[in-house]
């Protein structure tokens, strides 16, 4: 028999441990799906609902996490046993915004662990409608866990790069290559730019460098007219060795 519980680390309240709370699955709606979570990533969005006083759009408790990776375990019988990430905003895709094709900005939209419960749970209910199924072949490569991070990590700074219209042969400067701005300049080499990293930290500098990016710079201490002088340097010599 299938096991009805479900696991939620719930917020409680700003700065408390999360409250590990056992329930019975929710019931579905037409156009819902559960699914049992693989991974989900921490965002600093989490941090700052968690530690930093920003609220949340649904009242407390709330279980918060929005980069999760899963599989469907109930709902659409189309989506059944597919492994998915859930991404980290799902907009209506019924309004005008979201027909214009700007569903970035839709005003109906909904936001795991923000609007609902979210990712850091056992199982979460979501929309089916905007699922992303993840290929088999993927899964050959990386974990469903490790996927989840796709879910805004890697998707944020993708929609940057692509509305920044960057081609080939083009020079991407990238300032800060945390948990999101090292997929920004993964994304601009992808798309084919010359990439330079600025941070303040070797190591994720290093990290940068090992997954290729161009040129990487710490500014730790420098003052602006230094770091645009270093800048400049660089991208001479980027220049100067072809695509
Ligand atoms: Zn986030
Ligand atoms: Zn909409």
């Amino acid at each position: 028999m299938l096991d009805n519980t479900m696991y939620q680390w719930q917020m409680l309240e700003l700065d408390k441990e999360f409250a590990l709370v056992k329930q019975a699955m929710p019931d579905l709606k037409e156009g819902e799906a559960l699914v049992k979570i693989a991974g989900c990533g921490v965002c600093h969005t989490d941090i700052s609902f968690w530690h930093h006083g920003v609220q949340t759009k649904h009242t407390l408790p709330l279980t918060l996490g929005h980069e999760i990776s899963g599989t469907v375990v109930a709902g659409p019988a189309e989506w059944l046993n597919k492994n998915v990430i859930i991404p980290a905003v799902l907009p209506c895709g019924e309004c005008e915004l979201c027909k214009r094709g700007r569903s970035n900005i839709c005003r109906n939209q909904l936001m795991p662990g923000n609007d609902f419960d979210g990712g850091f749970a056992s199982h979460v209910k979501v929309p089916a409608k905007y699922l992303c199924p993840v290929p088999d072949d993927v899964l050959k490569k990386y974990t469903l866990q490790q996927l989840s991070v796709i879910a805004d990590a890697v998707s944020t700074p993708y929609q940057v790069v692509k509305k920044s219209e960057i081609e080939a042969g083009d020079i991407a400067i990238v300032i800060g290559v945390g948990g999101v701005g090292i997929y920004g300049a993964q994304i601009a080499k992808i798309f084919g730019a010359k990439v330079i990293a600025l941070d303040v930290n070797d190591e994720k500098l290093a990290i940068a460098q090992k997954h290729g990016i161009d040129a990487v710079l710490n500014i730790k201490g420098l003052d602006i007219k230094a770091i645009k002088d270093k800048v400049k340097a660089i991208v001479k010599e980027l220049k100067a060795s072809p695509v």
